[in-house]
């Protein structure tokens, strides 16, 4: 018998989430102009219950991105964005606005519905950032519109015995437990740096939609034959079960590892407005024309 395989009677929040498919992104063009990786919300991987879509936009051609995202809507959904390098400089239709750093995040709950911009504004002529889209459930759709802002040092860090440094943003990594609250999706948000050569497991709620996406240098995950080797931008959709295993290769390793309760509701998607049906989803495009939107 294989070592690696696990016996079936080992209980779900104990078994190993092993690799179910590895995603290369695609590259998009967005908003006004932007080029983004995407990895969520496209024809590789429509939904990911209750995930939506993942862009990544990276790179250091200011053409690239400068036109940013102008004013659009959002309902039913939260869109959280997240800064490797550079900032998103961002305003909305409720006098909202401010700037996500290098290090911060954007949590926002668009509900009833938010129109706000979004300009990508680089560091050093460079720019890394990420927005995952995830979506609401049915009761939650028209909520009033909030945001959990949170700056890059209100993030907490665990720093395992291994050296294993996770910057912790929603969920928990040992006794660390993020700043992000009140998510209905119960949200696992991590920023997870391996060093070189070294092992690594993170627990993540069993019964989850589960995924990394790697930034930096490369890794394995396990595999029900072995382990998977995986290069930078890539995501990494993982099967059930209650704890990731990976393996950092020469150089550090740095990866993004979240996670969400699916919500096994109907999906109506018009763009960046996801509702449970096609006939809400006409009510918003009625709201839109009429000036009612988000009222
Ligand atoms: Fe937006």
């Amino acid at each position: 018998m294989e070592a690696n395989l696990q016996p079936s009677s080992l209980p779900e929040e104990e078994r190993r989430r092993l690799v179910m498919r590895v995603i290369e992104p695609r590259e998009t063009v967005e908003g006004a102009g932007v080029h983004v990786l995407r990895s969520i919300g496209g024809p590789d991987l429509d939904y990911l219950d209750p995930f939506l879509l993942l862009d990544n936009f990276v790179g250091g051609d200011p053409a690239a991105f400068e036109a940013g995202f102008p004013e659009h809507p959002h309902k039913g959904i939260e869109t959280v964005t997240y800064l490797i390098d550079g900032e998103m400089r961002h305003r909305d239709d409720q006098g909202n606005e401010g700037v996500v750093g290098p290090g911060a995040v954007q949590w926002m709950t668009a509900g009833r519905g938010v129109v706000h911009d979004e300009m990508p504004r680089p560091h050093d002529g460079h720019i890394d950032g990420l927005q995952l889209w995830i979506n609401l459930p049915a009761r939650d759709k028209l909520v009033p519109p909030s945001y959990q802002n949170i700056a890059a040092e209100q993030i907490p860090v665990h720093e395992s015995h291994s050296g294993v440094v996770t910057r912790v943003i929603a969920g928990r990594a040992g006794a660390v437990e993020g700043p992000i609250r009140g998510i209905a999706a119960a949200p696992t948000y991590l920023d997870i740096t391996v060093p070189p050569h070294t092992a690594w497991r993170q627990p993540v709620p069993a019964g989850q939609a589960a995924f990394a996406y790697t930034l930096s240098g490369r890794g394995r995950f396990a595999t029900s034959d072995g382990w998977r080797e995986v290069e930078a931008r890539r995501l990494v959709l993982f099967a059930d079960g209650g704890v990731v295993e990976g393996h950092g290769d020469h150089e550090p390793f740095r990866l993004l590892l979240i996670a969400a309760t699916p919500l096994h509701e109907p999906v109506a998607r018009y763009g960046p407005f996801v509702m449970n049906t096609r006939d809400e989803i006409l009510e918003t495009i009625r709201d839109l024309q009429n000036g009612t939107f988000g009222r």
